[in-house]
């Protein structure tokens, strides 16, 4: 093997290894190329796709404009006109300043970049595709940059393989614009894709109404006004009523000088902001925007800019907590989730005056967070689980920490003896289930008694139900006469539509309808007692979660969860004795009545020794 020479890459080589950086994905490359546009002084940006953005990518923008002589130069590596010296890195006013992106992006697919200066009478355009250049020539078109990105990772097939769904690709997009949109909140933006209007916000709307066409009117109307008064560091922005609460963070938005940005430190402070007023596993929601001195904030930490550094982070996480807080304590939000273990009534204490001092009411295993606290009733046996407190169920529906939540739905843990006879019933007749605080269904047993957790019960048979009919390709529709419409935010309706033959696979049609709204026309028999709107509003919900789940199938078994879930009855729901029956007799055509989809115990039985024994009567 004859020794290599150590050389120079070539351009095109260096292009292609940059780009690893800076463009993962579609949603990067409309990243830089919206915040160039925003750079140049645009009032107007206009942004086309196609297939997700791997076809077509387009930007048209009202700014500045690049002069003639100046177009080629864009292209090249580290070539821009925002920094001039390094000093200059720490006064930064710009989005971009690194110079790479056209470099990178141009490295990777075919572009076309068309311009003119306003002052000028034509535009010029040039093309460079794989990094080469082409020739610039004269170009007729408005004043501001237009620029058209195509076939993006043509001469990478690896990374073309990588790519998602377009589905998959325009939720990363309207992620990224949404951002933009907000720390830009006077911009006209207009996102259009495959020929369908995405959302068109106007520069006009203000900020208040941009985040209601972004997340709806349901966050709009619960949002307060924060500010933390004029100094050197500010804090403007809004929080949300804690009625109007999230699952995950992703409606924690945070921008500094006018920059989104991501810091799991402030996120925490708007969090402790709201302690008491959330349940566990639940976010606030809130769009703070923070103005510092420039040179107090360093934003060079990550290629993409998304962490950023500040000089005084111990300070900040105060004014963000203590400014939040504020404005909370003057709508005067009593906290009602502060609850230690034991400090909740036990659902089942029987009369004080009954109990043995030996045996106190808190020992009872359905005191919440028993497991927590050391107890005198220690449950030896398998299919004895200790219990959630009844509002941790309650958030339920909605699953908020979805890392801890298995997506695939656990096997049972032990072998769990299977009833011969229905229930466990030898004694007494199903008819005499006796349903308690609308919550609870108690069996007496052969063997002691049982507690079941109706919801949880429900949710589980309704799951294998829905899953078992997929499978074997049964799933029985309901056609709706007169079809729901649906109002959905702008950005929303396009990825709903896009998913539509997996929604389809569920048993959900849903069709355009034009404007903001799509039609819902069917939904799975099996789930008529909900409203189907309301089933689907859930899944969609998890759809634009879903990022987190590793392939199709665990998707699609997570959003069969929802439905279950969404469709069963609820903790509070009076059941009457048919209905009780009915879930009872369903229970035994269940795989796993066991557990809910989420792994968590339907049921808790009580032995009639250990009955026996916490009476003292053995
Ligand atoms: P950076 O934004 O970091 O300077 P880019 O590679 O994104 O680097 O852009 C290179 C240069 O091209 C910019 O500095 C700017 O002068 C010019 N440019 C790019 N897009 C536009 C645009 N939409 N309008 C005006 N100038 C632009
Ligand atoms: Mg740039």
């Amino acid at each position: 093997m004859t020794a290599r020479r150590i050389q120079q890459l070539p351009a095109n080589v260096v292009a292609k290894i940059a780009a690893g950086e800076v463009v993962e994905r579609p949603a990067s490359v409309v990243k830089e190329l919206v915040e160039n546009s925003i750079d140049a002084g645009a009032s107007r940006i206009d942004i086309e796709l196609e297939q997700g953005g791997t076809e077509l990518i387009r930007v048209v923008d009202d700014g500045s404009g690049i002069a003639a002589d100046q177009l080629a130069l864009a292209f090249a590596p580290h070539a821009t006109s925002k920094l001039a010296e390094a000093e200059d890195l720490l006064a930064l006013m710009t989005m971009g300043f690194r110079g790479e992106a056209l470099a990178s992006i141009a490295g990777v697919a075919r572009v076309l970049l068309q311009s003119r200066r306003p002052d000028e009478a034509t535009g010029h355009e040039v093309r460079c595709e794989a990094s080469v250049l082409g020739d610039v020539r004269p170009w007729n078109g408005s004043s501001g940059t237009r620029i058209e990105v195509r076939h993006l990772f043509y001469n990478i097939p690896v990374r073309k393989t990588f790519l998602k769904s377009s589905a998959t690709e325009l939720g990363h997009i309207t992620e990224v614009l949404t951002r933009l949109a907000l720390a830009n909140p006077t911009i006209h933006l207009n996102l259009r894709h495959n020929g369908k209007s995405v959302f068109e916000v106007p520069g006009s709307a203000g900020l208040k109404n941009r985040i209601g066409l972004f997340f709806g009117a349901e966050v709009e109307d619960a949002l307060f006004e924060i500010d933390s008064g004029p100094s050197e560091v500010r804090l403007r922005g809004y929080v949300a009523d804690p009625h109007c609460n999230k699952g995950n963070a992703k409606l924690q938005y945070l921008f500094v000088n006018g920059r989104w940005f991501r810091d799991r430190s402030i996120g925490h402070a708007l969090q402790e902001a709201y302690r008491g007023l959330l349940m566990t596993g639940r976010y606030a929601v809130g769009f703070l925007y923070l103005d510092v001195p420039a040179d107090s904030v360093d934003i060079n930490v990550h290629p993409q800019k998304h962490e950023v550094r500040f000089r005084n982070q111990s300070s900040l996480y105060s004014l963000v907590r203590s400014t939040v807080k504020a404005r909370l304590l003057k709508e005067n939000f009593v906290p009602k989730f502060q609850f230690q273990s034991g400090d909740t009534e036990p659902a089942f204490a029987p009369a004080p005056s009954r109990l043995t001092p030996e045996f106190p009411a808190a020992a009872f295993p359905m005191t919440p967070r028993r497991d927590t606290s050391p107890s005198l009733f220690s449950p030896r046996r398998a299919d004895v689980v200790s219990s959630v407190a009844p509002w941790e169920r309650e958030s339920l529906p909605t699953v908020p920490a979805i890392e801890a939540i298995p997506t695939v739905p656990p096997e049972p843990i032990e072998p769990v003896q299977r009833p011969e006879l229905p229930f466990d019933l030898p004694s007494i007749p199903i008819g005499s289930a006796l349903q308690v605080h609308d919550s609870y269904i108690v069996l007496e047993t052969a063997d002691g008694m049982q507690v079941i957790d109706q919801h949880a019960l429900h949710e589980r048979i309704l799951y294998e139900q829905l899953r078992q009919r997929i499978v074997s390709g049964k799933l029985e529709v309901q056609r709706l006469l007169i079809p729901e419409a649906i109002d959905l935010p702008a950005p929303q309706v396009a990825i709903v539509l896009e998913m539509a033959n997996e929604l389809a696979q569920l048993g959900l049609e849903v069709s355009d309808f034009g404007g903001n709204t799509i039609l819902l026309s069917s939904y799975p028999t099996l789930l008529e007692r909900r409203s189907p709107v309301n089933i689907l509003k859930g899944v969609i919900d998890e759809l634009l979660n879903k990022e987190r789940l590793p392939n199709k199938a665990a998707l699609l078994d997570h959003l069969l969860a929802t439905m279950a879930c969404k469709a069963a009855v609820k903790a509070g729901d009076k059941l009457t004795q048919e209905e009780i029956t009915h879930l009872l007799k369903l229970r035994n055509l269940a795989e796993d009545s066991h557990h809910c989809p989420h792994g968590r115990p339907t049921s808790l039985n009580f032995s009639r020794a250990q009955l026996d024994k916490q009476f003292g009567r053995i």
